[in-house]
């Protein structure tokens, strides 16, 4: 396929299709009701799920699903086919408004924290309008969301869509009191940088950790790993290449703007990043990304690892989340603009996403809290798992003059007064140099780090929309009853720097010394693990928060903390068995058989020559038998473990028992197997080595 522009978008429903297929009554109160976020009228409906049928079966489809994003941080799907029996015994195809607006999948198998019993298991799904529906494969796919018959929230979605609609509410007000009356929305808007390793699927195959929790429970160090740097922007292999062409196109076809591609630090680790987008199409898009990764690898015999950390020693994957704020005008708020005026709106936004990283770094740092990125956060890799904000020498230089009316130390050295001075202009790369920042400002937007590769971006979306939210909606409170706006204005950022400066580090994030300074001196929390970090979701504070702004209920959080606790706790057990199993019955034979066919080997020697001294043989057997030993032990240790943890009640505490019990036993086992890796012949080796998975794609 070569006409990109013929085909990009050529499997969605967009604004393109609609306009030329519905009437012009019908898109005009379709956008109405998305606009306004209205239930849309039953014979409109009826009109659009006609359009969509019409235009999908020409593209092939036979079946519909509505495709929903519970809290497993992947989509659900479940098809039904167009198809109803005809009066005459045939066959026809339908799909009616009804269908479009409303499913309700059995879903008492999804997470829901037991927001929802079994015998009221059905929740329903949604149609969510503002996001467009599109062809996979042979299903027309429905974007919606998924709620209990109570209403609760069962999704990622839902929440989503609320802490958006938070924002746009509190910073129209902003925006009215800046006498800006021509906007009518603000979106956010989120370019995901996505991190994904390739291995062949032939070795994949070999490794049932690789199968069973997406990465490797044991490996010694291979001779070569990133070490040389000569991954990095390297010249993508062929296969690889091919690989991102296909990915391209299939994405492309789907609407979405995949644009940049390249290879990553470690060996075989690659990054696909798209042109941004409002972020509820930009969480649809990035789930979708993710699923068509992995099915076109399995087409060109690879296997498309998404885990945050599929191999220890070199660099894991995460997805940087680039945020900014934008009106319905085409204005990003966090871009300094030309005027004086310009800037001090630009200035009140920024302070707000300070405030709010500052005021809620706790439930920032838990959106991205899993087992997988527990690998990664503070392993000097990734950003570490204190939450700072990275705004540059120059835009921190500016801060403070404000703070201080002192003058600013740039050239000019003047003191910086708002609605008055121009700012000076940020050169992006003077931004954007420090990548050991969870949270940088970049010219004209934030790049929060720490989110891992898995995940949904829903969540880390939800909660810094939220908390942006709030600190305007702090500051509209204020000033709405200001008599001299400016003087208000300037108050209120100084008394927001005064107050939440201490966030605010371009140093080098690694540094333990920052560690120490953030926890000991600036009073940042550092939660080192998930099961630090999960019981920040239903702090007082937090919930307040949450509530107040209607982007979830008391009871869905109390659900998601359950949700969250559980996952983490259900991923590890689930590394730990296939550990335990690994180890008894492939590693223990491997090197046991080896050990033997040493000894074997020896005797014979013996037999042949008696006085022939096995020097090599003696000491290997001693020392394989030394090891298998030890794994045997470790193994039965972590199998003990194991079974202290199912004695352990409330999920908090199951958490707790399994990072501090289990994962140190997990550590020791692989350790003492990653050593008998290195002293067991190859061909006896059960399977395939870091060297080979790393290596593997040529
Ligand atoms: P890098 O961080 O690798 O240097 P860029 O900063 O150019 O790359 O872009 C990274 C991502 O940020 C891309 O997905 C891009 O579309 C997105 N991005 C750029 N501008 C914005 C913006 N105003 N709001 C949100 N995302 C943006
Ligand atoms: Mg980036």
């Amino acid at each position: 396929m070569t006409n990109i522009p013929e085909y990009f978008g050529s499997m969605v429903f967009d604004e393109r299709e609609m306009k030329a297929r519905l009437s012009g009554s019908v898109y005009h109160s379709l956008k109405q009701t998305i606009r306004r976020g209205e239930r849309l009228d039953a014979s409109v409906a009826d009109a659009v799920a006609d359009a969509m049928r019409a235009w999908a079966l020409e593209r092939g489809a036979t079946h519909f699903t509505h495709w929903f994003q519970p809290m497993t941080d992947i989509t659900a799907e479940k098809h039904d086919s167009f198809i109803s029996p005809a009066p005459d015994g045939g066959v026809i195809l339908e799909f009616s408004g009804k269908e479009l607006i409303q499913g309700e999948p059995d879903a008492s198998s999804f997470p829901s924290g037991g927001l929802r019993a079994t015998f009221e298991a059905r929740g329903y799904t949604a149609w969510d309008p503002t996001s467009y529906a599109f062809i996979k494969g042979k299903t027309l796919c429905i974007p919606t969301a998924f709620c209990a018959y109570g209403g609760q929230a069962l999704d990622q979605k839902t929440p989503l869509l609320r802490s958006m609609e938070a924002l746009n509410r509190q910073a129209m007000r902003v925006l009215r009191l800046f006498g800006n009356e021509d906007v009518h929305h603000v979106t956010t808007s989120v370019g995901p940088e996505q991190e994904y390793f390739l291995v062949d699927k032939g070795v994949y195959e070999k490794r049932r950790d690789l199968i069973y929790t997406g990465r490797t429970l044991f490996g010694a160090k291979p001779p070569k790993g990133q070490e040389l740097d000569d991954h990095y922007f390297g010249t993508i292999k062929p296969r690889v290449q091919a690989y991102m062409d296909e990915l391209n196109e299939e994405l492309w076809k789907l609407g979405i703007y995949a644009k940049t591609e390249h290879n990553e630090v470690a060996p075989s680790q690659h990054e696909l990043a798209p042109i941004y987008t409002t972020t509820n199409l930009a969480t649809d898009q990035n789930q979708l990304t993710m699923e068509i990764m992995q099915k076109v690898a399995a087409k060109h015999d690879l296997v498309c690892l998404l885990h945050e950390k599929p191999f220890a020693g070199v660099n894991g994957s995460g997805k940087h989340n680039n945020w900014s704020i934008a009106t319905d005008t085409g204005v990003n708020l966090l871009s300094p603009g030309e005027t004086p005026h310009e800037n001090a709106q630009f200035l009140l936004f920024l302070i707000a996403v300070v405030q709010a990283v500052d005021e809620y770094q706790d439930l920032l740092r838990t959106s991205v809290a899993t087992a997988g990125n527990d690998h990664r956060l503070g392993g000097n890799e990734a950003p570490p798992a204190v939450v700072s904000v990275f705004l540059g020498d120059e835009l921190t230089a500016i801060l403070e003059s404000l703070e201080t009316d002192a003058p600013y130390s740039a050239a000019e050295k003047t003191v910086v007064k708002l609605g008055v001075h121009a700012l000076p202009r940020f050169a992006r790369d003077m931004t954007d140099r420090n990548r050991t920042s969870p949270f940088a400002f970049t010219g004209n937007k934030f790049e929060f780090r720490m989110v891992g590769s898995s995940q949904s971006i829903a969540t880390v979306n939800t909660i810094l929309n939220t908390a942006v939210a709030e600190s305007l909606r702090q500051y509209a409170d204020e000033l709405e009853g200001a008599e001299d706006f400016n003087a208000a204005l300037h108050e209120l950022i100084q008394k927001a720097i005064a107050g939440h400066k201490r966030i605010i580090f371009n140093g080098n994030g690694y540094d333990e010394a920052w560690i120490r300074e953030a926890t000991e001196k600036r009073g940042l929390s550092e939660l080192r693990t998930t099961p630090d970090a999960i019981p920040s979701l239903i702090k007082k504070k937090n919930i307040e928060l949450l509530t107040t702004h209607r982007v979830f209920s008391e009871g869905e959080l109390r659900s998601r903390y359950e949700i969250a606790l559980e996952n983490y706790s259900k991923t590890i057990m689930i590394e730990a068995t296939t550990m335990a199993d690994m180890a008894r019955r492939e590693i223990l034979p491997a090197v046991e058989s080896y050990a033997a066919a040493t000894a074997e080997g020896a005797a014979k020697k013996l037999a042949l020559v008696p006085m022939l001294k096995c020097a090599y043989e003696t000491e290997l057997v001693e020392r394989l038998t030394g090891l298998t030993n030890c794994i045997a032990d470790k193994t039965a240790a972590l199998e003990r473990a194991l079974i202290a943890v199912k004695e352990t009640e409330e999920s908090v505490n199951e958490a707790f028992t399994i990072r501090d019990i289990v994962l140190p036993r997990m550590a020791e086992l692989r350790a003492v197997c990653d050593e008998a890796e290195t002293v067991t012949a190859k061909d006896f080796w059960p399977f395939p080595t870091y060297g080979e998975l790393l290596f593997s794609v040529r």
